[in-house]
This record gives structure tokens, sequence and C-alpha cells, in this order.
């Protein structure tokens, strides 16, 4: 049935508009279409609804084209959109804007520049036998007619005609590259009318092997398999592999995997970020092999144009690997997803809508299909914990290592006490280095964690306190000595390094505090003859260098690795036997209320590094602070005291998961203006909200890329409507932002903020 209009979805934060469907056009939700919007500009828009209803406008405009040969977007992911927009407070487009790969939706100014920018699917040519000859005994008669004169000929029709069913596309047809035999012989066959030859879209061909070499489990793993099961079959679709570092959750994920796509469904696997390039894909393709889909930002927006529209044709049995924004690929026969290190910060999206938290997302859409969600960690967030405590999650503890390896011994090593008894040397405990140099003599390897890039975070003038500060940022410029430079983390900014004050003139400068670029140095001056090597946003802005990095520490080229949190994550080196934490304080003592859930995973995750295969780690923990709670948590690897005392804590004092966070962002160039707008939002939230409003407040940082910022926090009991909360929210925030003078502040709502 076809529909006389059409509300589109466009990749803007505007809700969905009415086109009318020209005569003719077949369309269908989900479908990708052009359509001209605004002033000479030609957009991708998502057909969202189709109906009859002729909206109340004078002028209605009409749809363009069609652009692919099936929907984008299936009931699910429509769905998942909808949820998505609803909850985080944004429009569809927004969501749409984010969630499909530029070149798949193409835009212009006009329609030459609009099919410029088109995405044009590889093609291949398909062969079928004429509808004539699709009788078996007509053209096996044919055949032996003409084998005397043309044996090649009857010898390719009769292996077109005994081509395999499974190896063919949905229409029957064989794809060319599979039929060995010339172009000429081809057309010769076309012309005498035996065959067809069809130019389409390349299929995804049937994932036809269904048996992996997995690993076997032991029996602790195997357990935990069972448990999983068990508890997907009460009915619990979601369940908490608590696992710690190098028990063997990859083991667990992989046998999982294995029996899903055994039956042909897929799999989704979330990984961080910046886990992907490594170990784990390698790991997983050398069972699943060809399977496999990668998606993350690192690939090339062609690569990811094209495991879209791959993905749109599977027919099942896909393994897709990727960071947070794979939730938006085609996943037709989702039935398990897992989230690795479920965890990690880095899977809420912060910086721009829809601010989404991806792991949260997965179980969603894991559950619009019907399938199962796997959360793992070795140190689970807070909010998962409490989830399966209460019940709603299944949960299973594998806390022993895989093997003989044994968890690290930590050790917190006093800076202070160390300064007092001259028992340290530049960034570096005493204690610290012995254990070093002991590794290198016995061949074995060292990790060393800052969690600050560059050489020093600041330069200060020591006769009267100035320091170099960023023109547009409210923060000091870190000296970076690669390209002796002093840089802003926060906008790029760069200068020249300061050779004296400009305040009294001395030249009197002092470097203060430290980054990887100067613990890399030192360690390099202490221990000439080891191999130093650096890993942290600036050594690897490519993914060859990142993995160049990686693999010359696996293959032991390298003898101390020095890096920020990347150096954390999904990493298994067999040889690493020391971990040194160069300065936990900057850990600990952040005004967020996550802060010790925050410095306890990161603790855990850095020392989960040390021993892993046979050989007992080390972990020194550098601080001022020895008698801190966390730490001792972390030297006794007690994450359940850790979590008994944090959600005490949490629930006397009301923060997640006891409720729920929205965070607003106010920014603006006019402090003034700024100020003004975010008392009196403050005011009507009031009027809502009563006491669940803290702020405005300043952030730390409070002024970025020349735009000053001020933050609401939104407090809501658990139990009370989100959804009433959000209505209410966003009609105070229309009434700021629709007076004229406010009209230029911008507002950020951050629904789960971080
Ligand atoms: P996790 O992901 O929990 O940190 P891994 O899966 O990386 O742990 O396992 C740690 C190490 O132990 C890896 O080198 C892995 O290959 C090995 N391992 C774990 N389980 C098994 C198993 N059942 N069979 C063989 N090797 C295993
Ligand atoms: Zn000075
Ligand atoms: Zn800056």
């Amino acid at each position: 049935m076809s529909y006389l209009f059409a509300d589109i979805v466009l990749p803007l934060a505007q809700p969905a508009y009415c086109f009318s469907v020209p005569e003719g056009m077949e369309l269908q939700t989900g479908d990708a279409v052009s359509v001209q919007f605004g002033h000479r500009n030609i957009y991708t828009g998502i057909v969202w609804r189709l109906h009859n209803e002729r909206p109340d406008v004078k002028r209605i405009k009409s749809v363009g084209r069609k652009l692919y040969d099936r929907p984008l977007l299936d009931d699910k992911q429509r769905q998942m959109w909808e949820w998505m927009a609803d909850y985080y407070m944004c429009s569809i487009g927004e969501v749409m804007r984010m969630a499909l790969p530029s070149m798949i939706k193409p835009q212009g100014r006009d329609d030459e520049e609009f099919s410029a920018d088109e995405f044009r699917p590889r093609t291949e040519a398909y062969i079928s036998l004429s509808d004539e000859w699709q009788e078996r005994e007509r053209l096996e008669a044919e055949c032996e007619r003409i084998s005397r004169r043309a044996p090649r000929r009857s010898q390719i029709l009769r292996f077109l005609r005994d081509f395999p069913a499974t190896r063919r596309n949905t229409l029957g047809e064989i794809p060319r590259r599979l039929v060995e035999c010339d172009a000429t012989m081809l057309t010769a066959l076309r012309k005498a009318g035996y065959i067809t030859i069809n130019e389409r879209v390349r299929e995804v061909e049937r994932n036809e092997n269904v048996s992996f070499s997995l690993p076997t489990l032991t029996p602790l793993q195997q357990t935990v398999v069972e448990e999983i099961h068990s508890s997907q079959a009460k009915g619990k679709a979601t369940h908490l592999l608590h696992g710690i570092t190098g028990s063997g959750k990859t083991e667990i994920y992989m046998t999982l995997i294995g029996e899903v796509l055994a039956r042909g469904g897929d799999v989704l696997l979330l990984v961080p970020e910046i886990a992907l390039t490594s170990q784990l894909i390698q790991r997983m393709e050398s069972i699943f092999g060809s399977r496999i889909t990668a998606y993350h930002s690192k690939l090339t927006m062609l690569r990811r144009t094209e495991s879209y529209m791959r993905l749109l044709r599977s027919r099942g049995g896909e393994l897709i690997i990727g960071a947070r924004s794979a939730i938006f690929l085609p996943i037709h026969h989702l039935q398990l997803v897992i989230v690795d290190e479920e965890h990690d910060q880095s899977y809420k999206q912060s910086d721009t809508a829809p601010r989404y938290n991806g792991r949260d997302m997965a179980v969603l859409l894991a559950s619009l299909y019907g399938g199962n969600t796997l959360l793992g960690s070795a140190t689970p967030s807070l909010e998962s914990y409490a989830n399966a405590q209460a019940g709603k999650y299944g949960y299973s503890l594998l806390a022993e290592r895989y093997g003989e390896s044994q968890p690290p011994h930590v050790i917190l090593s006093d800076t202070m006490r160390a300064v007092k008894r001259g028992e340290r040397k530049g960034h570096f405990n005493h204690i610290l280095l012995r254990h070093i140099e002991e590794a290198l003599s016995r061949k074995e390897q060292v990790m060393l964690f800052q969690n600050r890039r560059g050489f020093t975070p600041y330069i200060m003038c020591s006769s009267c306190g100035w320091s170099l500060r960023c023109p547009s940022c409210n923060v000091t410029l870190t000296q970076h000595r690669t390209n002796n430079r002093m840089e802003c983390h926060y906008c790029g900014y760069t200068a020249p390094v300061p050779q004296h004050c400009p305040q009294c003139e001395t030249a009197d400068l002092k470097p203060m505090g430290f980054g990887t670029e100067k613990v890399e140095e030192a360690i390099a001056e202490i221990f000439p003859t080891a191999r130093v090597a650096r890993l942290d946003r600036d050594t690897s802005t490519s993914e060859s260098a990142y993995s160049r990095i990686i693999r010359d520490f696996e293959s032991g080229q390298t003898d101390i690795l020095v890096g920020t949190q990347m150096i954390t994550k999904g990493f298994d080196f067999g040889r690493v036997s020391v971990v040194g934490i160069l300065n936990a304080d900057n850990l600990l003592f952040s005004p967020d209320f996550r802060a010790s859930e925050r410095a306890f995973q990161l603790l855990m995750q850095v020392a989960g590094r040390a021993g892993r295969r046979e050989k007992e780690g080390v972990v020194i923990i550098q601080t001022s602070e020895p008698e801190n709670r966390v730490l001792k948590q972390v030297v006794q690897d007690d994450y359940e005291a850790m979590a008994r005392c944090e959600l005490q804590e949490r629930h006397a004092f009301g923060y997640p998961p006891y409720s729920r966070l929205i965070r607003l962002t106010l920014r603006h160039e006019n402090v003034q203006l700024l100020r003004g707008a975010a008392t009196e939002l403050v005011e009507k939230l009031r009027k809502s909200f009563g006491s669940r409003i803290f702020g405005p407040v300043a952030p730390p940082i409070d002024r970025i890329r020349g735009l000053h910022i001020l933050q609401i926090m939104i407090k809501i009991e658990l139990g009370r409507s989100m959804a009433r909360a959000r209505q209410f929210l966003q009609n105070d925030i229309n009434n700021i932002v629709s007076q004229k003078e406010y009209k230029t502040v911008n507002i950020a709502i951050d629904v789960d903020a971080q």
C-alpha cells in the first residue's frame, strides 16, 4: 500500500518534518531518501512514519528520491533511536547524525553536489541460466547436442546448472567470481541466450563454517558459563561477570560467542575505544576469522560505511567488535551483546548529543531483539554491581587467575617518607628503582604509569608565581619536549617555551609536576641500557604508530613502557613483572563523587598488567597518602569492601546508583550574561524540582575555547518519573533560551552524567 505523506527525520536538531510522497514511489519506514530542506539544501532523511494525514501547512515539499534498495534501519533500531532521543533529551535527528556514517547520508547544496557525495556500493556480476534453459532435461539435451562442436560451452552450462544452492545469492544467481571462465565466453553464452548477467550490489556470503576451535575451559570457567546459561534460562537477560584480570573472561566470551554464531545469530562485542586495535581483536580473529567486523573511530569513513552496508545484507552469524558507536550498526539477528570492561568511562559519550551510555544502550538493544547481555569487568561499575546485588542481573564471580599465574603483590610506597630519608631519586622512590633494576637483570619487563602526558604540566616563576596559561582556556600550558612547545590540552593552542618571567623579568622558571615524557627521559637516564618506549596520545597519533609500540613491547624489543591510561586496557603481556604507579595522589583527590570508585578501578587495572602467566608480579604505588582507604583496598585486592563503603556513602547522600543525575552545562563567552542565564534557570528549576537542584557552580576548568562554563546538577531519586522530570526540565530550558538576551547561551543536557 502506498501512502501520501512521510514524516522524515533529518540529521539536525529538529523534529521530523512531513513531506509528500510522489506518486508511484514505494516507501517503507527506515528508508533513506533525499529531501530538500531550508535554503537550497538537500539532505538525506529517514522515513519515520508513513500516513495519509495532510499537515496543516500551505505548501508541502515532496520527497526527492529513494536512496538504497532497502531500509537503513529495522523497527528495533528505530525504537532504540526513539528511546535514546527521549531519554537523553535530544532530537531523533541528532541521533541520526551520530548513528549513520557520513557517507551513508550525503548532503549538498544542489542535486549535483548531493550525488557527488553519495556512497556507491561495490557491485558484482551475477550469472543465471535464462528462463528457457532452467529445465534440467532440456538443458542436458542441449549440452549433448553441442558437446562435440563446443565442449567448453556445454561444460560451463552444466557447471552453472549443478552449482550448489548454498553458494548462490538469495535470487538463486551465481557470483561471477566463482565461475572460472573468461569474459568472451560469458558474452557469447549471453548472446546465444543461454544465460543472463546482472550487475548487483555484492551480497554477503552465508556463513557456512559453524565449528570453531574454541579454548578448553577450566572447570571454574565452565561453571561460570553454566551459571550464565541458567540465569538466562530463568529470564535474567543481563548477567554481570565479575572476573579478576587474567581469570579468562575472554575465553568465556569466546565460548558464548561460538554458541550464538553456530546458531546463526549475531553477537555484538563492545570494548573501550582504546583497546580496539589491540590483542583482543587478534585473539578473536584467531578463532572467528572472517566472521568479524571491527567498527571504531580509527577506521576510515569508507570502511565504516562499507561495514554498515554489508551488515544490512547479512543473513546472520556475524561477530561485530566495536567501540560504543557499534550499537548503531544494523545487527538484525542480534542474540548476544557482551560489554567488556563494562565500568569503563569511555562508554559514555559526553561531548555531543546524544550523550548516551553505550553500555546501557547495549542492554536495551539486546532486550529489543529478545537477546541477552553479558557485562564483564574485573572492577564492575557500582551501578552494575548494585543491579546484580538487587537480583536484577545475574552474577558470577571468577576470582582465580588462569593457570600458574598469581595475583600481583601490591606495595604502597610513601613518597614523603622517602624524601625525608633521602630514598628518592627524581620521581622515583628507591624501592621502585630497586625492583626495576632486578626485573631488568632478569630480562623481565616494566610498565610505568603516569596519568598526565607531556613533559611538565606547568612552568612557574619561583619569585612571583607567574605561570603560562592558555589565552582561551582556564588552564596552564603543558611543556612538551618533542617539539619543545607549550601546549593547551583542552584546545590545542601552542606557544614557545618561555625563557624568563614576563612579570618580574627573572629567569627563575621552574618546571612543576611531571608527565609521561619526563618519566620516559628520567628513567632512560637512570637505566641507560634499557630500551624505553612511551605510549600516550602524543606517540600514538596513527593506528600504525600505536600498534608498533604495542608490538615492540610484546615481542620484548622494549624493556620499559611508560604511559597514560592507554597502557592499562586490554593488554596481556607475559613478561611484565613490575608495574609502577608514579603518583596515585592525583587520582584520589578529585571533587567527583565517583573519584574513589574510579581510582580503585584504574589502579586495579594497571596493577593487573603485572605478573600475568607464570611470573609473580610486583606493583608499586607511590603516594603521599599511604593511609588512604581506597589504596588499602587496592593492596588487599578487596573490591567488595570498596563497593560496600562506596555504596553506603552514595546511599547516604543520594548519589547514583540510588538516584539519577542530570547535568546541565551552560556556556557563553560573556561571563556576566552566562551568570544571569544560569541564575534565572536555577530559579525556574527550583519551582519544579525544589531541593533537587544544585548550583550553578563553575567546574574546575571554567573556561574552554573562550567559553565560560557553569554547571547545574539535578538529582532525581529512583522511583520518580524521569519522563516528567525531563518534561519540566525541557520547559524551563526552552523558557530561558527563548528570551532574547539568552538566545546565544549554549545549554547541554547530560542525563546520567559521569
Ligand atoms: P581476562 O580477560 O579475564 O583478563 P584473559 O582471558 O586475558 O583474562 O586470560 C588470561 C590469560 O590466560 C590469557 O593469556 C589466556 O590466553 C589464558 N587463558 C585463560 N583461560 C584459558 C583457557 N581456558 N585455556 C587456555 N588459556 C587460557
Ligand atoms: Zn616572575
Ligand atoms: Zn586552550
